[in-house]
């Protein structure tokens, strides 16, 4: 398939080919290395009243953030923090518009791509001053290959199913954030996609309680390759 790269509008920002975009996103999310988002003038991520989730092996960055901006991150395991937002949302690292300790921002801010959201065919769901909104609108993946544009169907096929069907799955799978639901899909895409005809897959003459049970499959052996 050609290259529709000319496609994208004056308003829009090439968010690059889906099927690219999709196997990077994979390692970086097996491998903890950090999203490279093009953001360009955007920082709706410093702005957004955001609480940012800091683990305790994350000693760089601890050292750097003064502690009394810091507290302990509910529901989770002691260590475990949360750094606030100051009254008008912005982070309190983020200084002269950018990100005063860059270099060793916690990996939240490192892993961060609000291109999941396009990925997935889902809406932020925390959001209060629309910047991020504003931005996902923007983006506009290309499809390089027919596989391509493929890969990102199958990707919004498995969000929609999770998201249809939470009865489907043990309680501890179903996301319960916008983001962690964007992630999972693009974890399981493979249920809907065909790896070996390279094409999407309409799964159906297989029971919704099949493809359950090979989402929450792929999901598992997906986090033991971390
Ligand atoms: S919202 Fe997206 S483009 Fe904007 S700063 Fe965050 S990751 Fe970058
Ligand atoms: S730590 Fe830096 S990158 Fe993360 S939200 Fe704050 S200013 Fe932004």
């Amino acid at each position: 398939m050609k290259n529709d790269e000319a496609a994208i509008e004056e308003n829009e920002i090439l968010a690059e080919d889906f099927s690219s975009w999709l196997m990077k996103t994979r390692d970086m999310l097996m491998n903890n290395s950090g999203a490279e988002v093009p953001c360009g003038s955007c920082r709706a991520c410093c702005t957004s009243s955001h609480f940012i989730h800091i683990k305790p092996e994350e000693k760089q960055t601890l050292k750097v953030i003064d502690r009394r901006l810091l507290f302990d991150a509910p529901g989770l395991p002691k260590g475990n923090v949360l750094l606030g937002y100051s009254k008008n949302g912005h982070c309190p690292m983020f200084a002269d518009n950018k990100c005063s300790i860059y270099t060793s921002r916690p990996f939240t801010c490192k892993n961060y791509d609000c291109r999941i959201y396009v990925a997935a065919g889902i809406d932020v769901d925390y959001d209060p001053k629309g910047l991020i909104t504003k931005q996902i609108k923007l983006w506009k993946f290309n499809y390089i290959t027919k596989d391509s544009r493929e890969l990102h169907l199958a990707v919004q096929q498995a969000a929609k199913f999770i998201k249809e069907n939470p009865e489907l799955f043990p309680n501890e799978t179903i996301p319960q954030r916008a983001g962690e639901l964007a992630i999972l899909a693009i974890k399981v895409y493979e249920v809907f996609f065909d790896a070996d005809i390279r094409c999407k897959i309409e799964p159906k003459s297989i029971p919704n309680k099949e493809i359950a049970k090979r989402i929450v499959e792929l999901s598992k052996r997906f986090e033991k390759q971390n």
